[in-house]
């Protein structure tokens, strides 16, 4: 028998690391084991194994586990041990352990194989949702590379046994699972990680981040029912575009000025502080939104302009 698969355990010395095989390490930390014989990675998404050994440019056979869906990719070289025990690999490493002496240039691409590994995403509407599963030290570790790691937490998930991207965690009290705390944090960690990440990534968590991408595109743009222009809306609250919500905001506003001033001849009715062309633009009977004619941009400007240059 000779070397029918062969990997160099030097292309993974850290001077030696690319984005493509730092990505390895990534997906070794999260669902790998370090033996004697090397390294071990199981996994349920087989065709993403089976690309695996082509991304970090060696060689390595495949074995599909009987009773169960998930299979092995197996790199029998124990010169292996030493080169990945510098980036902190251990054989327990599942219980404890940090990853160490990872390139700082290469974390995103280190972290996405974390995330491919023991990640999943959750999204609904505008909404999304990041886990990472890990032992402690590493999710700990995990919060203090990812540039929104501020806007993660950790839950301990001891004692229950859950599924964690397909693969059941019943082990213990050990687990940890680094969660994002809202949507912004959550798609930054993904854009951070999918940067430069052709060819190297698990499409089907990439493609529910894309999906959620457009989803959110289609939940935030509008069209400003005051001056029929297109815009992003920042928050699921905003009716108005930017510069129209600023004029009606004053509009709202003058009576209130009024009444600071001079509060014995202010009017309890605030339509009183707002001509007929400001109530037909900015404060019309639901059914006019959306419909405007040339006549009203001319007014709106005109109103605009007004606004802007007085007090209120
Ligand atoms: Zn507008």
């Amino acid at each position: 028998m000779g070397y029918k698969y062969t990997c160099d355990e030097r292309l993974f010395e850290p001077h030696k690391l690319t984005p493509e095989r730092a990505y390895i390490v990534g997906v070794a930390w999260a669902d790998g084991y370090l033996g004697k014989q090397g390294l071990r990675i199981t996994s349920s998404d087989v065709d993403w194994l089976r690309a695996l050994p082509d991304i970090g440019g060696f060689t390595a056979p495949i074995y599909a586990r009987k009773n169960s869906n998930a299979a092995d990719l197996v790199i029998n070289n124990k010169a292996l041990i030493p080169v990945l025990s510098k980036y902190g690999f251990h054989n327990r490493k599942s219980i404890t352990g940090a990853p160490s002496n990872i390139p700082s240039c290469l974390i995103s691409h280190f972290m996405r194989g974390v995330f491919d590994g023991d990640g999943s995403v959750w999204s609904e509407r505008a909404q999304l949702r990041v886990y990472i599963a890990g032992n402690e030290q590493s999710v700990e570790w995990y919060k203090s590379v990812i540039p929104s790691g501020n806007d993660f937490f950790v839950v301990s998930r001891s004692g229950d046994s859950g599924r964690i991207s397909g693969r059941s965690i019943t082990n213990n009290h050990y687990c940890r699972v680094l969660q994002s705390r809202n949507s912004v944090a959550a798609e930054s960690f993904l854009k951070w990680v999918y940067r430069d990440s052709d060819g190297a990534r698990l499409e089907r968590k990439y493609n529910r981040f894309v999906s959620f991408t457009e989803r959110k595109g289609a939940y935030y743009s509008m069209v400003c029912p005051v001056c029929s222009e297109p815009f992003e809306r920042r928050s699921s609250t905003d009716v108005y575009c930017a510069v129209c919500a600023r004029v009606r905001l004053r509009l709202c506003n003058r009576r209130a000025y009024h009444m600071r001033r001079n509060p014995e001849t202010a009017s309890n009715d605030v339509n009183d502080y707002r001509t007929k062309d400001e109530l037909d633009l900015f404060f019309p009977p639901a059914r006019l939104y959306g419909s405007r004619s040339r006549k009203n941009q001319k007014l709106l400007e005109g109103i605009k302009a007004a606004v802007e240059a007085s007090q209120c």
